[in-house]
């Protein structure tokens, strides 16, 4: 016990409360009375708690901590964050992805991989994955694929069939799922995995010289997996076991470390490279374009507040910093607008300014009002002004390429001579999985398939996996008893 008395208790308008437990009434039995104001405000405030929960990635947990560059790149980005030596504050949101908030973390999922960083320039945001692929490869498809891989209209229950028949009417996602089935989709912690920028962005150094890039944060914990049968277990023991596991680790002071290294492709590679090079659902091989070592990220400070620091946490891939820019990568063009128009719906128009979001670098913009505008700017509010107002600078614009005018198309990604759909799964099946991994993919994706899966989806699943390989299609038929013949010619 301490001596030290705690203070009174107030309204949230700093006016002494008279009591934390009754509520005012006519007489002991009477009704209680509306101008018991303290008891209104506490009741209408709860009401009000939550802000909606993110459609994706609503699941999640974060850390803060900071990047450091130990290697000198500077000869391909002019990136402030990316120089010699420099040490940035940043913060990270890791989470699921078709989960609800309570949902829990070692369902078979990706995973997402969202980092804030806090630079000179501005907050820098990389919103990525645990995988280097995606399952879709134009945002046209983004909210379709969703719906299919969260719950049904009718019933409001997950579906496995749903799931299946947009995967196998869309072959553009068999590396994804050949990905997601496999060891590596339920890591054992979120220490124990890689992320990935998953999408590809441009570099530019302090003459110009452009490189398209990908960056992989390999973890320093080492790759660790569950098995689809301990991940069951522990999703009943503990919904929580990967937010757990981040937050006791980081506070016994042993914060995880990630290695972060990047592909660099010369911008004029990318024209007659063998596959385009920006579709979502495809790699850049090691052996074309080998990892270059950047640096290294540590998440070593747990949140105060987890509703403030990390459910308010607004991250959005528009945030590139000078040296940084975009690609003609469709799904990031789609998230460029998606993720900050979900945050303006989510938490308000004046999101950036809740601390967390709120960057270290100044901000000197002509936004103004709009709810909650707590840092709300004075005179002038408006370009250009005689009066000192801020003035944009041409050379901060962020690196751009060559676009080749031509017809308003629906079909950029069929230019490329190789671009098919099954060649790299195949490839991770066939040279990357040893036999004991290849055999918890068969099992991993027959279960899955033996769930509430049905025809025509079955069949059609059948091929997808046999246009994968031919081995692989092969013995999931076989695991559900179905012959090598029917599954290959459905
Ligand atoms: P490499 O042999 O140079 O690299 C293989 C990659 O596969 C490594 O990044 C490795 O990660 C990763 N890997 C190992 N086991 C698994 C697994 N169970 N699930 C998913 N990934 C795994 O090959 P290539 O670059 O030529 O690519 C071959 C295939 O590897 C690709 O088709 C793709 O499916 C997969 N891959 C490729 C990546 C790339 O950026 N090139 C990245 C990740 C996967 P680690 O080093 O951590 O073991």
């Amino acid at each position: 016990m301490t001596d030290i008395k705690p203070p009174v208790t107030t309204t949230d308008a700093g006016i002494p409360a008279a009591s934390d437990h009754h509520s005012q009434t006519l007489g002991p039995d009477g009704p209680i009375l509306l101008q018991d104001h303290y008891v209104i405000q506490k009741m209408a405030h709860f009401n009000r708690e939550r802000v909606p929960e993110r459609v994706v990635h609503a699941k999640g947990t974060g850390a803060f901590g900071s990047f450091e560059t130990t290697e000198d790149i500077s000869e391909f980005t002019k990136a402030d964050l990316f120089q010699p030596g420099r040490k940035t504050e940043m913060m990270a949101r890791i989470s699921t992805v078709a989960g609800e908030q309570g949902s829990p973390d070692t369902w078979r999922d990706p995973r997402g991989w969202a980092l804030k960083f806090y630079t000179e320039e501005g907050n820098y945001d990389l919103v990525g994955n645990n995988t280097p692929v995606f399952f879709i490869r134009d945002p046209q498809n983004f909210s379709d694929f969703i719906h299919s891989q969260k719950r049904r209209a009718e019933s409001g229950l997950r579906d496995n069939n749903m799931q299946w028949d947009f995967w196998s009417s869309k072959p553009e996602s068999a590396h994804m799922v050949t990905w997601l089935m496999g060891d590596r989709g339920i890591p054992k912690t979120l220490r124990n995995m890689d992320g990935f920028s998953s999408h590809t962005y441009l570099w530019e150094n302090a003459a110009g010289v452009k490189h398209w890039v990908k960056y992989h944060f390999k973890t320093d914990q080492g790759i660790e997996f569950l098995t689809q049968a301990d991940a069951d277990r522990i999703a009943g023991e503990d919904a929580d076991y990967h937010r757990r596991d981040l937050f006791e680790n980081i506070k016994a002071g042993n914060g995880p470390t990630w290695t972060l290294s990047v592909q660099l492709m010369p911008i004029a590679d990318a024209a007659d490279y063998r596959f385009n090079p920006f579709d979502l659902t495809k790699v850049w091989p090691h052996a074309d374009y080998p990892l270059i070592k950047v640096g290294r990220m540590r998440l070593d400070r747990n949140p105060e507040n987890f509703f403030a620091q990390i459910e308010q946490a607004a991250l959005e891939p528009a945030n590139l910093v000078p040296g940084i820019g975009p690609s003609p990568d469709k799904m990031l063009q789609g998230r460029l607008f998606s993720y900050p128009d979900t945050h303006r719906y989510r938490i308000g128009p004046n999101y950036l300014q809740l601390p967390v979001n709120q960057p270290k670098a100044g901000v000197h913009s002509y936004n103004r009002d709009g709810h909650m505008a707590f840092i709300n700017g004075g005179d002038p509010n408006y370009a250009p002004n005689s009066y000192g107002g801020p003035v944009a600078d041409p050379s901060v614009e962020l690196p751009t390429w060559q676009v080749e005018a031509g017809e308003i198309v629906r079909n950029a990604y069929t230019l490329h001579s190789e671009d098919d759909d099954f060649g790299q799964p195949g490839t991770l099946y066939r040279k990357v999985l040893d036999d004991a991994a290849r055999a918890r993919l068969v099992s991993n994706i027959s279960g899955h398939l033996s769930n509430g899966v049905v025809e025509p989806v079955l069949s059609r699943a059948l091929t997808y996996w046999h246009n994968v390989d031919a081995d692989l299609g092969a013995r999931i038929a076989a695991k559900l008893g179905v012959t090598e013949a029917a599954s290959s010619a459905a």
